[in-house]
């Protein structure tokens, strides 16, 4: 039974209690919420989007106008009608129940005769604490010690043996979604704690261990915006932070995406979250990329190479950039005489992973040396704490996992090696010759290999173009030849009926032969701005190319004044009826457009990559894809396409053709046209599919295009607002936010920044982590200003959406 006294106390306070509080045996009701002293937090029941009807309790920012929910009570327990109450019950709980069914509760009990009130804190604290004292020590229950998805200013995450508490972050399960997702981050209880972040069981990023200065793999923890302090000792072991400036309002999060952790800080002027750091940072974050006693290096490629000493488990699986087996011993080791072992110093490295790992404060280095070569599990040692001159001794026990190179902010790494190897390194270069002779006969063959190559290329190629010269009916075009009046019968004499549509080269007509098989048939017009070099090449190359994601050429028709190609009819003609139509769009569910983007990459990639020749697309766009009647895509219209020899990556041309919108800008500008330019065209064609929007046409006064949008949304977070609205219901978020990312890494300004294919598909299909994509927008903007004067004639492009050609002021 409450006392008088808090009787008295509870009379008044239904009046005069502050609005940040409630208390015992008082409630929240579902339409009122708790705001925190000076407004900077609120505690209420919120639906976190229109299509959902669950209900949920959390605190957000009072004076953000975009909810930001930064925790909630019931994650897994959603409200479904709208009498539910928050209240303190008797023993001292906070409860969260509708009738007499509790929904959540903080399962505290505190002593009786206290009066315990919950109060919203304006750190965002929600604590419950006697009401006459207010020492965070003492708080009964808070919600900082049972983070959501949030780290917050003054939250520790982290663990406390005494308490029995391990903080760390759990995602939501979507956007909509509070329940816990998969990824989650926690502080790793081992004698030398370091962060680590989980899908599910399986670790996917790790920070590094506290180096006594900072979390060796993360060095920028601290920046401008927040410094943090690691608290370590042998009850507790936890981060937390402070912003520089009381002003700014800034939150961590950990996301259901690739995109795991990112520091958000607010923009009052845009009114939009801002993203200013996020991990993983690189392909070198993801958890042990190049597996046991690999080492990566984002600066090189490829960035997995064995620790020297060491040798690939599965040499054949490396050539193909799959790295997780790692390495062992270039040599049987044994520890028979482990006196003798050595030690072979790397410098700048994020130290090894910490699960089997054993340290003593107080060694030297020397005596941390010993105590590892006393032991044959012990594979690396180095000093746990490198504050001045380095103390403290750490040691590694087993496989020696997820080490970087941190260029300039790692430490000094000791591995052993047989003495042998070690001396080997130290004295004379013998090893290093070894590798250079290796080399350079690989290279001798390699060059003997393109030679040939070449010669055999180029003796192919001239009887091909002499044969094209001279335009006759019996050129060399290894390509079926039809006669013309079997075509005009299969197209009812070219009727209006069968037109499927229109290209550069003229129009499309959709045909039956007499076998039974549909065609399209692409017939040259005589006021094509393609002419017959096009046609011509189309011929050449197509006859060249099989692919399942290439239309099909089946042959083609030169006679009187008609020139037809004819291919493998589709059924669904092109992406872009799809695309681009409110309604088309729906059919296009996201299984359909990743199936599609995978198609288009693989035809790309062969087009670059695995066929006889190079080519270069040149025109790569959604009207050139067609779809067959499964679905299934294929690149098509190889008029402009140009090949290259194997050992050609670019070329130039004066005469710049191709479509607005989809050029990149060193073909545009400069007309230099490599596989590169065919990605940025890629990029382009993703970031259409992903947002079903078309890339606004190019005009010199109008930045506002596609590729600017998906870089703005993307760079303050909110990439999810670009993916097709009639994708809500079919699309994978992490899958549509990845193809974003990786669209942008594309349309990146400078060609040797974009992905080639071999990546792209890599990038497409795992959840491998990816380096971050340069601004591309400023491309546009730049270019046009620094060259204004040399591209005066582009204000005047007819802005339409077929190919163009154009001749360049150069
Ligand atoms: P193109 O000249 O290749 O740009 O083709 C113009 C249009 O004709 C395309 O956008 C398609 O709609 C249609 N088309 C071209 N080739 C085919 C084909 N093989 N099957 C069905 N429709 C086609």
């Amino acid at each position: 039974m409450p006392s008088l006294t808090i009787l008295l106390f509870l009379f008044f306070s239904k009046f005069s209690a502050a609005s940040d509080t409630i208390t015992q045996y008082g409630s929240l009701e579902e339409d009122k919420t708790l705001v925190s002293n000076n407004g900077i937090f609120e505690l209420g029941f919120f639906t976190p989007s229109t299509t959902s009807s669950n209900r949920y309790l959390g605190i957000w920012y009072t004076n953000i106008p975009l909810r930001t929910v930064v925790w909630v009570a019931n994650r897994e327990s959603p409200i479904t009608d709208n009498s539910t109450k928050l209240s303190i019950n008797s023993q001292g709980d906070l409860v969260l129940s509708h009738s007499n069914t509790v929904i959540w509760s903080t399962n505290t009990t505190t002593t009786t005769g206290v009066l315990v009130v919950a109060q919203i804190l304006d750190s965002g604290n929600l604590v419950l604490r006697d009401d006459k004292d207010t020492n965070p020590e003492n708080y009964f229950w808070q919600s900082f010690d049972y983070p959501s998805d949030t780290f917050l200013p003054g939250m520790k995450i982290g663990w406390d043996l005494k308490k029995g508490l391990n903080r760390g972050l759990t995602a939501w399960k979507n956007w909509d979604d509070p329940s816990p997702g998969d990824f989650t981050g926690f502080i790793s209880q081992t004698s030398y704690p370091e962060e680590v972040m989980w899908k599910g069981s399986t670790k996917f990023y790790r920070s590094g261990p506290w180096d006594g200065t900072k979390l060796s793999g993360s060095p920028t923890l601290s920046n401008s915006v927040v410094s943090y302090t690691i608290v370590s000792n042998k009850d507790e072991f936890y981060a937390t932070y402070s912003t520089n400036d009381s002003s700014v309002i800034s939150r961590l999060v950990l996301n259901q995406t690739l995109y795991l952790r990112q520091r958000l800080t607010w923009n009052n002027d845009g009114k939009t979250w801002r993203v200013s750091s996020q991990l993983p940072s690189d392909l070198c974050d993801g958890y042990n990329i190049c597996g046991a006693f690999g080492i990566c290096d984002v600066s090189k490629a490829p960035m997995c190479r064995c620790l020297d000493g060491f040798k690939p488990k599965a040499p054949q699986n490396w050539t193909q950039m799959n790295f997780h087996e790692g390495c062992v011993h270039n040599q049987t080791w044994s520890c028979m005489d482990k006196t003798k072992d050595g030690f072979l110093r790397f410098a700048n490295v994020k130290t090894p992973e910490t699960t089997f790992s054993w340290v003593n404060a107080s060694m030297t280095l020397e005596e941390c040396k010993n105590k590892c070569r006393e032991n044959c599990s012990c594979k690396a040692y180095a000093n746990s704490d490198i504050t001045g001159e380095g103390s403290g001794c750490v040691i590694w026990l087993g496989d020696l996992l997820d080490i970087r190179i941190m260029a300039n902010a790692g430490q000094d790494l000791y591995v052993r090696l047989a003495v042998s190897e070690t001396e080997n390194r130290h004295g004379n270069d013998h090893s290093k010759r070894k590798v250079v002779v290796f080399a350079s006969t690989i290279c001798s063959a390699i060059v003997i290999l393109l030679i040939s190559i070449f010669i055999y290329w180029s003796s192919k190629r001239k009887t091909k173009v002499k044969g094209m010269e001279n335009e006759s009916q019996e050129e060399d075009f290894e390509q079926p030849l039809f006669d013309l009046a079997s075509v005009e019968h299969a197209t009812n004499y070219f009727s209006n009926h069968n037109k499927l549509g229109e290209g550069g080269f003229g129009q499309v007509y959709r045909g039956t032969l007499p076998d039974g098989r549909e065609i399209a048939v692409k017939r040259l017009s005589q006021t094509s701005t393609q002419g017959l070099k096009e046609f011509k090449n189309e011929v050449m190359l197509c006859a060249q190319l099989q692919h399942r994601n290439l239309v099909k050429v089946l042959g083609c028709c030169i006679q009187h004044n008609e020139k037809l190609l004819l291919y493998e009819y589709m059924a669904n003609k092109s992406l872009d009826f799809f695309l681009f139509d409110s309604s088309g769009r729906k059919l296009l569910d996201w299984p359909k457009r990743h199936r599609i983007i995978n198609g288009i990459a693989r035809g790309l990639q062969y087009l670059h990559q695995d066929s006889r020749l190079r080519i270069i697309h040149r025109d790569l766009k959604a009207s050139n894809v067609l779809l067959d009647d499964k679905m299934n895509p294929k690149i098509s219209d190889f008029g402009l396409a140009r090949m290259c020899g194997d050992d050609q990556i670019e070329g130039q041309t004066n005469k710049v053709v191709g479509t607005y919108g989809y050029m990149s800008p060193e073909y545009a500008f400069d007309g230099i046209f490599s596989t590169k330019s065919d990605v940025f065209s890629f990029g382009v064609l993703l970031l259409e599919i992903v947002s079903g929007k078309k890339n606004r046409l190019f005009h010199p006064n109008d930045y506002n295009n596609l590729i600017d949008h998906a870089w703005g949304l993307w760079r303050e977070g909110n990439a999810i607002q670009f993916i097709d609205s009639s994708l809500e219901d079919s699309s994978i978020l992490n899958e549509a936010l990845r193809c974003i990312h990786i669209g942008l890494l594309c349309v990146q300004h400078h060609p040797n920044e974009r992905p080639n294919m071999d990546l792209v598909i890599t990038m497409l299909n795992n959840e491998n982590i990816l380096p971050l994509p340069k601004e591309p927008s400023y491309l546009i903007k730049d270019i046009l200003t620094s060259r204004k004067s040399s591209c005066k004639s582009l204000a005047s492009f007819s802005v339409n959406n077929v190919t163009i050609s154009m001749l360049s002021d150069r």
